[in-house]
């Protein structure tokens, strides 16, 4: 979302290589949060012109009706928020069956239990640190805390489930992230805002997450 949306190719291009793991896509249908994006086509488009992973992050409701759609269309992993999902088990399962890595975001208000009982079926939980919608807001730093709890319920299950925050993640932030139990870092504005280009931005936010801050930046 934090991409140039006229040179999505050129972006995403620069970010091979550069040590970033996965593309994380944010979907938004203008219902469940106040901004429109990405669709099917696109995702379509970015599996052509990429070999790193194609995370999907719907931010839409009634997710379960588009699963298949977004695995055709290329993705490796579909996370769904909590919020709007009344059969989340159901949806998890399916994801699964599509051959992708399932995942579960959850709002900042949404508490950290809400996901004990999925969690087994979740590859990825996904604590938002923003209040979705939009880039360039700061991290919540509450949400710290409830990636803690997140962490500390993957461990108490024996699971190898991600635990992944999303939303106002740099490199002042990063290391925090990963000291409170998260080992999935999404970051938009501070990769792709990054004055040296998205792959000066991905390896900054990744050396600061290693401890190692690069450059100070
Ligand atoms: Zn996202």
């Amino acid at each position: 979302m934090a991409a140039d949306f006229g040179h999505l190719a050129d972006a995403v291009a620069a970010l091979e290589g550069s040590g970033t793991e996965r593309l994380h896509v944010d979907v938004m249908d203008g219902v469940f949060v106040p901004n429109f994006t990405f669709g099917t086509d696109t995702v379509r488009a970015l599996r052509r012109v990429t070999d790193l992973p194609l995370e999907l992050h719907l931010m839409i409701v009634e997710p379960e009706r588009h699963l298949e759609t977004f695995a055709s269309a290329g993705a490796d992993a579909i996370t769904v928020h909590y919020e709007v999902s009344p059969h989340l088990h159901r949806s998890l399962t399916a994801i699964r069956e599509f051959d992708c890595r399932s995942g579960v975001a959850i709002n900042p208000s949404t508490p950290a239990s809400s996901l004990d009982d999925v969690l087994e079926m979740c590859d990825l939980a996904l604590v938002m640190t923003i209040n979705p919608g939009f880039g360039g807001q700061r991290l919540i730093p509450r949400m710290l805390s409830k990636v803690e709890r997140v962490r500390a319920e993957v461990e108490r299950q024996g699971l190898a489930t991600d635990v992944e925050v999303d939303g106002g993640v740099d490199a002042g932030n990063a290391r925090a992230c990963v000291d409170a139990g998260a080992n999935v870092l999404v970051a938009g504005t501070a990769v792709f805002g990054h004055a040296d280009g998205p792959a000066a931005g991905g390896q900054a936010v990744l050396a600061a997450a290693a401890g190692t801050p690069s450059d100070g930046r």
